[in-house]
């Protein structure tokens, strides 16, 4: 007979936490994970996927209102929130059910309670219940990150977003980041009054300035206003219950909803974590070495709470290659080298490896080819929306070590183009490779 209860004690059934616990059970360990709030966490229930519904549901104003270009006689049409609300938020509730059943599929004990470390191989439910276990990896994601500022209350977060009651007229969001980029294009979609409020001077840092360039200029022209340099006073209520912000060095904004999207920090706060020894950093990310181990030995950590890159399939892959290498006899650390990303805004962008400033930085000598182009379905539209593709190469070696999309689908065609960016092939590669004609990703085989 064991000594443990179980030989894995998952807290937190989010991307990562639902993946390592499946597979470790498969690995024929004893697995328990517990969940405060909802399984699937923050990409099942108030992210990845609700956004995602959210884009297509969005993405229909400008469909609709292009069709008439290709000979469809189309009424009027009114958008109707709470339709689109409801059936988006019904699709969460079927895939928590979905992550629910796997679990139980996989024999991984489910505990629907707050769970916290109480030793190095000991957790506690909220209910007192304890249970001595092997090994603890936690998975407890992010949280919203909300700066101070008197009335911060009166703004929601990425958590509230999809529950809006009705739809706001106005919206400021606070942040340039990818969630206040997403949901800008979502909100001005369906007709609300958007602006973007950034501290700083620049939307979505990290990602290649010609693109962000161009990512401003769409929006702008779509009527998303921006504003600059112009970091949170205050927010007050109204009477009539509207909200003013009030910015440095800028006039005050009235709005139906503030969205504060100002980045996600790691949850590891009333855990028991320090008590037992975890060392965190300074932004409380449980610091862990390649095999996702803590400072303690028998805790160990994967996804967002680790705060690396926050990214689902990234923290999936973290949940796995823990529960590879320590019930699966197969030692297995995550490859961190060209993880290609999106941001699904209006229109979108895909990106991978290197931009051009960290291509210069690091190679010195780069050769950078674009293809800026309209998408044949925006010009028979009369949409006057460029779509751009930009690849970095290093010019040492031929080899292509960015590719950088804005445009329509660029997501979808970069996850294509990112297994060649991976392998390491050559711009000379993809110039070997016969176009596919007519399409927009034909482009990746043409730049000049
Ligand atoms: P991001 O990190 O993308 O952006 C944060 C933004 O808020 C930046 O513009 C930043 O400015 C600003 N900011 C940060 N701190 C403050 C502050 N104290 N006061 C004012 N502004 C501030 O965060 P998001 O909230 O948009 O998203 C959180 C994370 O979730 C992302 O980093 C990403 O990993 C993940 N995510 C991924 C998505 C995807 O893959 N498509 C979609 C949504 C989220 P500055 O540039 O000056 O630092």
């Amino acid at each position: 007979m064991s000594q443990f209860d179980y030989d894995l004690f998952v807290i937190g059934a989010g991307s990562g936490g639902v993946r390592a616990s499946r597979i470790a059970a498969s690995h024929g360990a004893r697995v328990a994970v517990a969940e405060e709030y909802r399984v699937g966490g923050t990409c099942v229930i108030r992210g990845c996927v609700p956004k995602k519904l959210l884009v297509y549901g969005a993405h229909f104003a400008e469909d609709i209102h292009d069709a008439r270009k290709f000979g469809w006689d189309v009424p009027e049409c009114r958008f109707n929130w709470d339709v689109l609300r409801d059936n988006v938020l019904a699709e969460v509730d079927r895939l928590e059910g979905l992550y629910g059943q796997t679990l139980d599929n996989h024999n991984v004990t489910v505990f629907r309670s707050r769970a916290t470390v109480v030793g190095a191989q000991k957790v506690r439910l909220a209910d007192g219940t304890e249970f001595a276990v092997e090994r603890i990896l936690i998975a407890t994601g992010g949280w919203p990150h909300v700066p101070e500022f008197p009335g911060s209350e009166h703004a929601i977060t990425s958590n509230e977003v999809f529950h809006l009651e009705t739809l706001p007229k106005r919206v400021v969001i606070a942040g340039g980041g990818y969630i206040a980029n997403e949901f800008a294009g979502i909100f001005n979609e369906f007709g609300s009054k958007v602006t973007i409020v950034n501290r700083g001077d620049a939307i979505l840092r990290g990602y290649d300035e010609q693109i962000r360039d161009r990512l401003l200029q769409i929006s702008m022209t779509k009527g998303i206003d921006f504003k600059f340099n112009a970091p949170f006073k205050s927010i007050e209520k109204g009477e009539d219950g509207s909200l003013i912000v009030h910015l440095e060095n800028s006039d005050p904004i009235e709005a139906d909803a503030v969205l504060v999207a100002t980045g996600r920090t790691p949850n590891s706060k009333g855990l028991g974590l320090e008590e037992v020894g975890v060392a965190l950093d300074e932004q409380g990310a449980i610091k862990v070495d390649e095999t996702n181990q803590s400072s303690v030995p028998s805790i160990y950590a994967v996804g967002d709470v680790t705060n690396r890159i926050q990214l689902t399939p990234v923290a999936i892959r973290e949940g796995q290659a823990f529960a590879d290498s320590v019930f699966g006899g197969k030692p297995t650390t995550v490859d961190y080298q060209n993880v290609p990303s999106a941001v699904f805004s209006h229109p979108p962008i895909g990106a991978v490896g290197m931009t051009e400033a960290q291509a210069r930085n690091k190679l010195g000598s780069v050769r950078i080819y674009t293809s800026d182009f309209r998408a044949m379905k925006n010009v028979l539209a009369g949409r006057n929306e460029r779509a751009l593709y930009k690849m970095v190469v290093n010019a040492a070696t031929d080899q292509v070590v960015g590719l950088h999309m804005i445009g329509p689908d660029a997501p979808e065609i970069l996850q294509a183009a990112a297994i060649a960016v991976k392998a390491g092939l050559t711009k000379a590669d993809f110039d070997a490779t016969v176009a596919l004609h007519p399409s927009m990703a034909e482009e990746l085989v043409l730049m000049k």
